[in-house]
C-alpha cells in the first residue's frame, strides 16, 4: 500500500496497525465508525455498496476513505467475507488520555471466511479450516470448525497424497492456511476447488513447535492420547491450523477441545468423482433443476443435525452392525410415527449448541444468545421425555445420554433478565436478586427516574410554567426547557445553559445533584453487570463439554429422525442387510429424479450377484434411462450404507467397500486435461483400486476418443473387470458390440432400457429387461431433439444405404483408416473362437490326424488376428 512522505499521527498509527495485517481490509476505528483506508477504501467500497471519500481533497495528503457505523458493521464484514476478502478489526483500546490525544488501538480479531464465528458470515453448514503439510514420506491435513470446536486429522501416503482430494470433496473447507513455499498437487486440488488459500511463514510448519503447541493447547504431555506421534505431518498441520485461528481470534480456543483422527477404516470410500457423479451436493450442468441427493435426504431440524446427516452421507458405513443399528433405529421412528413428529416438533426449538458454546467460551456471546441456549436446554428436557418411550438399543442409549444440564439452564435464567436486550452495554442485563449492590443502584436508578419526575412536578407548580419540562442530553446532561413565552416566570436560582430559537434551557443544584446520583448509578452498575457477566460466561465455559456432548446426541436423534421423516413422505422401504456381494432391487426408484419428475417414474428391478451376473451391459437408445438407472442403483447402496431406508419395493443388499463411477465428461478441463485424459483416470484409478466388494458404475466409457479406440478400451476393461472379479459392475454404452461379451464370458449379462417403435416417432417405455438393444434410435432421438426433418430424413437414407450394404464406413479420424463393422466384429470374437471351439470339442473322437489339422488350423487364424490386429 503507497505511503504518503508526511503522516499526521493518527495516519501513522493506521499504517503500523496495517502492516500487521497485509493481507485483509482494515476496519479502523474511529468514533461511532469503522473508517477504511486508500487501497482498502478502494477495494471495499464497490463491495459494500458505499460512496468512496476523501480526506484533504485536493491536496497532496487526500485519503481515499469510507466508512460503516460501527453497530453495523458484522453484516459489512459478512459481505467482505463472502467477497473473498479477509477483515481486521481494529478497535479503540483506550481513551487517548494517556497518549496525547490519540486513542491507542489494536487490532482485536481478523476475520477470515475459515476461522469466522459470526452468525452473518456462517451458514448451518460446517466452516472447517484447512492446513496441510506434506512430507517426502507421508502428507498430514488438519480439519478445524472454529465455529464449533469439531478438529480432525487425515492423513495420506507419499508427497502425492491419494485421497486428498476425495477428503477436499466430502469435507468443503472454506479457507486453506498453507506454506509460502507449498506448491504441487495439493495446491492444485485446492485452487480447483476455489478455496481461498492463504500463505503463511514456512517457519510455522515445525516439527517440534506444532506438537509443542497443540500439547500446550490440550494440557497434555504428548499427542499420544489422540493416537498421533510428534513427528506426524498431520500433527504438524494441526498445530498451523490451531495457532492460526487463535491469531486471527487473538484468543486460546478453549472449546477446542479434542483432536481425532479421521480414520478410513471401517468406512465405506467415497470418492470426489463420486461425490459429483451421483449428485449428491451439487447437481451437474443444473440438471434435476438443481435438486440433489442433499436437498431430498436433509429434513433435519437443528443445525448440528445437519451437520451430523452431512458427515453420514460422506462417510457411509461398511460395517454390518453399525449399519443395522442405525435401520433398526429408523425403522423404530418409522413405525412411531405420532412420536416421530412429536419429537421432530421439540428438535425444531433447540438452537445450534455447538456454535453457541464455542460463542460463550470465546466470551463473544451476547446475553440474548445465553437466554438461547437456556431455552434449548429447557427443550431438551422435553426431548428426553419424549424418547424415554423409545425401546431399540440405539435410540435408547441416545436417550440415556440426553442431558438437559439443569444447572446451566437454571444459573443462565436465574442470572440474565427475561428482557435483557442484545447487547451487554445497554444495561439491565442481569436480574434482580443476583448481586445486592447491583440491586441497590436499580433501586436508585428507579428512584431517581422517580425523583426527577417529582422535580419536573414540583418546578411547574413553584414556578406556574405548566409547560415546563426536565430532559436529557449529552452535551450537559438533565435540564430544565422553559419556552420564550413564559421566561419572565424563570426563578433566580435557575442557570442558563443554552438558548433556542423559542426556549431557553437552565440547570439547577438540585437537578445537578441527582444527575451525579444517576449517572454514578449507571456507571457503576455498568461495570458490575459486566463483572457478573463475564463471571457466567467463565462458569457456562467449564460445562462446555457437557453441553457438546448433549449437542452430538440431539444431532444424531435429528439425523435418524431425519431419516425417517423421508422414509415416510417418500415411501422408502428398510433393506435387508446379505453377508455376499450382490444387489436385488425390486421396483427400485432414483430417489432424486422419482422426487422430481412431473412424469410417473418407472420403478425398474435389480438383480446382480457377484458370482452370477456380476457384469450388467446396459445398453439401449438416447434419453432411454440408461445413466438414469446406474445412477439409481449407486443411490440405492449409498443410501443403505447411510442407515437409510431406499426407494424400492424390496431390497436386499451387499455391504461395499467403494463405489466407484465413471459418468460424462467433468470439469476438469479448466486443469488442462482433455475429456477423454479425465476419462482415463477415472478408469485407471477404478482398475487400480476396485475389489470383489466394490461397485462399479460405467457410463460410456471410450467415448472421448475415436469410436474403434473407445470400443477397443471399452472392450477390453469389460474382460478385465470380468476376469480379475472387481466387485460388481453396471456398464451403460452405446457400443452394441459389447453386448457380445455375454457369450464369451460367464459373468456378463446383457440388459437394455426398452422402448417401442411408433411409425417412426420412438416411446420410451423405461424398462430395464433382459437382452441386448436391437438397434440405437439414435435418428428418431434427434428429431425428438428437434434436428430439421430435412437432416433426419438425409440420415436415415444413410443408415439405410448402411444397412443394405452391410458395410458401414468407420473412420478412424486420427489415423485416416477406415474400417467396416463386419471386420470390427469379427476383431473382437476372433479372439476367442479357437477357444471356444476347444471348449466345444471332446478330444476322444479325434484321430491324431485330425487333431494335428485342427492344431494347424488354429495356429493360422491366431496367426491372421494378430496380423490384422498390427
Ligand atoms: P443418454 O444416453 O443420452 O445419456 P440416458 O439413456 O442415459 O441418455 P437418462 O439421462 O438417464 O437417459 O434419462 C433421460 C430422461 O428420462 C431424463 O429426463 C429422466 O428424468 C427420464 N427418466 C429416466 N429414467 C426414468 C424412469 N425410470 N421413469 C421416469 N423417467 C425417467
Amino acid at each position: 500500500m503507497s505511503r504518503p512522505a508526511r503522516l499526521t499521527p493518527m495516519l501513522e498509527q493506521y499504517f503500523d496497525l496495517k502492516r500487521q495485517a497485509e493481507d485483509a481490509i482494515l476496519f479502523f476505528r474511529l468514533g461511532d465508525f469503522y473508517e477504511m483506508f486508500y487501497e482498502d477504501a478502494e477495494v471495499a467500497a464497490p463491495v459494500l455498496d458505499l460512496v468512496l471519500t476523501a480526506r484533504g481533497k485536493g491536496t497532496e495528503a487526500e485519503t481515499p476513505m469510507c466508512g460503516v457505523p460501527y453497530h453495523a458493521a458484522p453484516q459489512y464484514v459478512a459481505r467482505l467475507i463472502r467477497a473473498g476478502h479477509k477483515v481486521a478489526i481494529c478497535d479503540q483500546v483506550d481513551d487517548g488520555e494517556s497518549s496525547k490525544g490519540l486513542a491507542k488501538r489494536e487490532i482485536t480479531r481478523i476475520v477470515t471466511p475459515g476461522t469466522a464465528i459470526d452468525g452473518m458470515i456462517l451458514d448451518r453448514e460446517s466452516c472447517l479450516l484447512l492446513s496441510v503439510h506434506g512430507e517426502s514420506h507421508a502428507t498430514g491435513a488438519a480439519w478445524l470448525d472454529v465455529s464449533t470446536g469439531e478438529f480432525f486429522v487425515t492423513r495420506y501416503e507419499g508427497a502425492i497424497p491419494e485421497g486428498f482430494a476425495d477428503d477436499v470433496a466430502r469435507f468443503l473447507p472454506r479457507e486453506a492456511v498453507l506454506s509460502e513455499s507449498m506448491n504441487g498437487e495439493v495446491v492444485r486440488v485446492i485452487e480447483k476447488r476455489r478455496i481461498p488459500i492463504s500463505r503463511i511463514d514456512r517457519d510455522n510448519f515445525d516439527s517440534v513447535r506444532a506438537p509443542e503447541l497443540l500439547a500446550k493447547h490440550f494440557s497434555t504431555q504428548s499427542l499420544k492420547g489422540f493416537g498421533l506421534e510428534a513427528g506426524d505431518p498431520a500433527v504438524v498441520a494441526a498445530g498451523v491450523a490451531l495457532g492460526y485461528a487463535q491469531s486471527r481470534h487473538r484468543k486460546d480456543l478453549d472449546h477446542v477441545r479434542h483432536l481425532r483422527l479421521e480414520t478410513p477404516w471401517n468406512d465405506m470410500h467415497l470418492d470426489a468423482s463420486t461425490i459429483a457423479n451421483l449428485e449428491i451436493f451439487e447437481s451437474q450442468d443444473g440438471g434435476l433443476g438443481g435438486a440433489t441427493l442433499w436437498k431430498v435426504l436433509n429434513e433435519t431440524r437443528t443445525a448440528a443435525g445437519g451437520r451430523l446427516l452431512r458427515r453420514w452421507i460422506v462417510k457411509p458405513r461398511a460395517e454390518h452392525d453399525a449399519i443395522f443399528e442405525r435401520h433398526d433405529a429408523v425403522d423404530e421412528l418409522v413405525r412411531n410415527q405420532s412420536l416421530l413428529n412429536r419429537i421432530s416438533r421439540i428438535l425444531a426449538g433447540i438452537a445450534d449448541l455447538e456454535r453457541l458454546t464455542a460463542r460463550i467460551t470465546m466470551k463473544s456471546a451476547s446475553p440474548r444468545e445465553c437466554l438461547t441456549l437456556a431455552g434449548s436446554l429447557r427443550t431438551i428436557g422435553e426431548l428426553r421425555e419424549e424418547t424415554a418411550r423409545l425401546e431399540g438399543p440405539m435410540l435408547l442409549r441416545l436417550h440415556h445420554e440426553l442431558d438437559e444440564l439443569e444447572e446451566v439452564a437454571t444459573r443462565i435464567e436465574k442470572t440474565i433478565s427475561e428482557t435483557a436486550p442484545q447487547s451487554l452495554k445497554e444495561g439491565g442485563v442481569i436480574s434482580d436478586g443476583v448481586d445486592p449492590e447491583l440491586d441497590e443502584l436499580h433501586r436508585l436508578a428507579r428512584s431517581s427516574k422517580t425523583a426527577l419526575l417529582e422535580i419536573e412536578k414540583s418546578e411547574r407548580e413553584s414556578t406556574g410554567i405548566s409547560s415546563l419540562k426536565v430532559r436529557f442530553n449529552n452535551v450537559f446532561g438533565y435540564y430544565i426547557e422553559v419556552s420564550k413565552a413564559n421566561l419572565p416566570k424563570v426563578p433566580d436560582s435557575y442557570v442558563r445553559k443554552q438558548t433556542l430559537a423559542n426556549a431557553e434551557r437552565y440547570i439547577t443544584a438540585e437537578l445537578k445533584d441527582l444527575e451525579e446520583r444517576i449517572l454514578g448509578a449507571e456507571e457503576k452498575s455498568a461495570v458490575i453487570e459486566q463483572r457478573i457477566y463475564d463471571h457466567l460466561l467463565t462458569w457456562i465455559s467449564t460445562r462446555a463439554g457437557g453441553i457438546l456432548a448433549t449437542s452430538a446426541v440431539v444431532a444424531e436423534i435429528d439425523a435418524i429422525a431425519s431419516l425417517a421423516m423421508v422414509a415416510i413422505a417418500r415411501r422408502w422401504v428398510r433393506p435387508q442387510l446379505s453377508e455376499e456381494v450382490v444387489i436385488s432391487i425390486s421396483e427400485g426408484r432414483h430417489p432424486v429424479v422419482e422426487a422430481l419428475t412431473s412424469e410417473r417414474f418407472i420403478p425398474n428391478d435389480t438383480k446382480a450377484r457377484l458370482e452370477d451376473n456380476g457384469i450388467q451391459i446396459i445398453t439401449g437408445p438416447n434419453m432411454g434411462g440408461k445413466s438414469t438407472y446406474l445412477r439409481q442403483v449407486a443411490l440405492i447402496v449409498l443410501l443403505n450404507q447411510i442407515g437409510s431406508f431406499v426407494p424400492a419395493a424390496d431390497a436386499t443388499l451387499g455391504i461395499f467397500d467403494r463405489i466407484f463411477t465413471r459418468v460424462g465428461a467433468s470439469d476438469n478441463l479448466s486443469r488442462g486435461e482433455s475429456t477423454f485424459m479425465v476419462e482415463m483416470h477415472e478408469t485407471a484409478n477404478i482398475l487400480n483400486n476396485a475389489t470383489s466388494r466394490s461397485l462399479i458404475v460405467l457410463d460410456e466409457v471410450g467415448r472421448g476418443t475415436a469410436t474403434f479406440d473407445g470400443l477397443s478400451l471399452a472392450w477390453a476393461i469389460v474382460e478385465h473387470l470380468h476376469d480379475t472379479g472387481k466387485g460388481i459392475t453396471l456398464f451403460a454404452t452405446h457400443y452394441h458390440e459389447l453386448t457380445d461379451l455375454e457369450a464369451t464370458r460367464d459373468r456378463v449379462v446383457n440388459f437394455n432400457v426398452s422402448v417401442r417403435e411408433w411409425k417412426e416417432q420412438i416411446i420410451f417405455l423405461r424398462k430395464v429387461i433382459p437382452g441386448a438393444a436391437d438397434k440405437s434410435y439414435g435418428i428418431q432421438v434427434a428429431s425428438l431433439a428437434g434436428v430439421p426433418a430435412g437432416v433426419t430424413g438425409r440420415a436415415r437414407e444413410i443408415l439405410h444405404m448402411l444397412e443394405d450394404r452391410e458395410r458401414a464406413v468407420v473412420s478412424d479420424a486420427s489415423e485416416g483408416k477406415i474400417f467396416s463393422p463386419a471386420r470390427q466384429m469379427e476383431l473382437f470374437r476372433r479372439d476367442d473362437s479357437p477357444l471356444s471351439e476347444l471348449r466345444e470339442l471332446d478330444p476322444d473322437t479325434l484321430s491324431p490326424m485330425e487333431a494335428l489339422n485342427l492344431l494347424h488350423e488354429w495356429k493360422r487364424r491366431t496367426k491372421k488376428v494378430k496380423d490384422g490386429n498390427d
